[in-house]
């Protein structure tokens, strides 16, 4: 760990780098903590990247929740907390959202601060959804969602304006469910995991090519006068943001169609995730527009991301020298957000 004041996360932007572990490489250096830095040699160019905060590859899984805290518990004062993880595939994204069942990542120890939080009073109404959000440039869906929680085989949502007044869209016919209890919220979590890795081999879809999100809803009664402040906390697994180049480069003759479709796929991927830097580009410089419509994710999200609201993108990256590329563009993306 790193000495230093907690960030004060509230209301604001923020981005946190966590670096995978694997082997040490001259050409990626760090300087971890508060206003840490990283430093990457990329064909011959030294490049500095100054952060919020910068997590060493072995940094625990505690110690990045601890930063992201104070943000997660703003909720039950009826804010809006999202958090994302960025990079490319395979740097520990979902590692450091989901994490393995004996080292829990974000998701599982927010939920549980927050019903720590919360007590036992029942004042609280929680509920729960978790979707899986796939780009794809084909014919009549070009944006489809799939219903993590919901019964029954898999189904393929779409994503529609929403009721007029409400303003953005949403995934139609997405099931909100109750949660009674923390060990409830834990059972459905886990379900919606299994179900993301489980749909993703029967429709020949990978979860790297796909946005999961998991949002909470927290209403708190208040019994004098009506309804009470509702605070929600949406926690997204982004796609990886590996390059349109990469993703196609991989089909050989007999596999063009494939490649093809993955090479729209990445471009339709990374005009979301270009989209939501430049959304939180503009919040944290706080213009006056903001690009949400840019892409469907955005345009989903916008109600989470309005004023007030926390954001925190998690940018995980490797130090591996073949990953070095990807690294920079990660730093890059991050940079914009800054
Ligand atoms: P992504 O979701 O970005 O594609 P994963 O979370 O699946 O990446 O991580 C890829 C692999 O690296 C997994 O086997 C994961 O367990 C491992 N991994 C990632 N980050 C860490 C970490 N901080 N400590 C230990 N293992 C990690
Ligand atoms: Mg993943």
């Amino acid at each position: 760990g790193c000495p230093g004041r907690p960030l004060e996360l509230k209301g604001n932007i923020r981005v946190l780098c966590r670096l995978r572990p694997g082997t040490p490489s001259s050409l990626v250096s760090l300087e971890p903590g508060p206003g840490g830095t990283v430093t990457t040699c990329y064909r011959g160019h030294q490049r500095r990247f100054r952060l919020d905060w910068v997590f060493p590859p072995h940094a625990s899984q505690e110690e990045v929740f601890r930063e992201l805290e104070s943000a997660v518990l703003s909720c039950l004062g009826g804010y809006s907390v999202c958090i994302f993880t960025y990079g490319q595939t395979g740097t520990g994204k979902t590692y450091s959202m989901e994490g393995p069942p004996e080292d829990p990542g974000i998701a599982p120890r927010a939920l549980q601060s927050l019903f720590r939080e919360m007590g036992t009073g029942g004042q609280h109404h929680v509920t729960l959804s978790m979707v899986e959000i796939y780009n794809e440039a084909v014919r009549a869906l070009p944006f489809f969602a799939r219903d993590l929680l919901a019964p029954g085989p898999p189904q393929r949502l779409a994503v529609r304006q929403g009721p007029a007044g409400e303003g953005g869209i949403q995934v139609a016919g997405l099931t909100h469910w109750d949660v009674p209890n923390l060990e409830s919220l834990h059972q459905m979590l886990n379900l919606g995991r299994s179900n993301r890795a489980t749909a993703a081999t029967a429709m020949n879809q990978h979860s790297s090519r796909s946005h999961a999100l998991v949002t909470l809803t927290l209403r708190t009664a208040s019994p004098s006068s009506g309804p009470g402040t509702a605070g929600t906390l949406h926690l997204v697994d982004l796609a990886g943001s590996e390059r349109a180049w990469k993703a196609g480069a991989a089909g050989t003759s007999h596999e063009d169609r494939d490649g093809a479709q993955r090479l729209r796929e990445a471009r339709t991927i990374n005009r979301s995730l270009l989209a939501l830097g430049g959304v939180m580009a503009a919040l944290r410089a706080r213009r006056p527009h903001v690009p949400f419509r840019d892409s469907q994710l955005t345009r989903l999200l916008q109600p989470a991301l309005g004023p007030g609201a926390t954001a925190v993108l998690l940018l995980q990256v490797s130090t591996r020298p073949e990953d070095l590329g990807e690294t920079v563009c990660s730093l890059k993306f991050a940079e914009r957000v800054g």
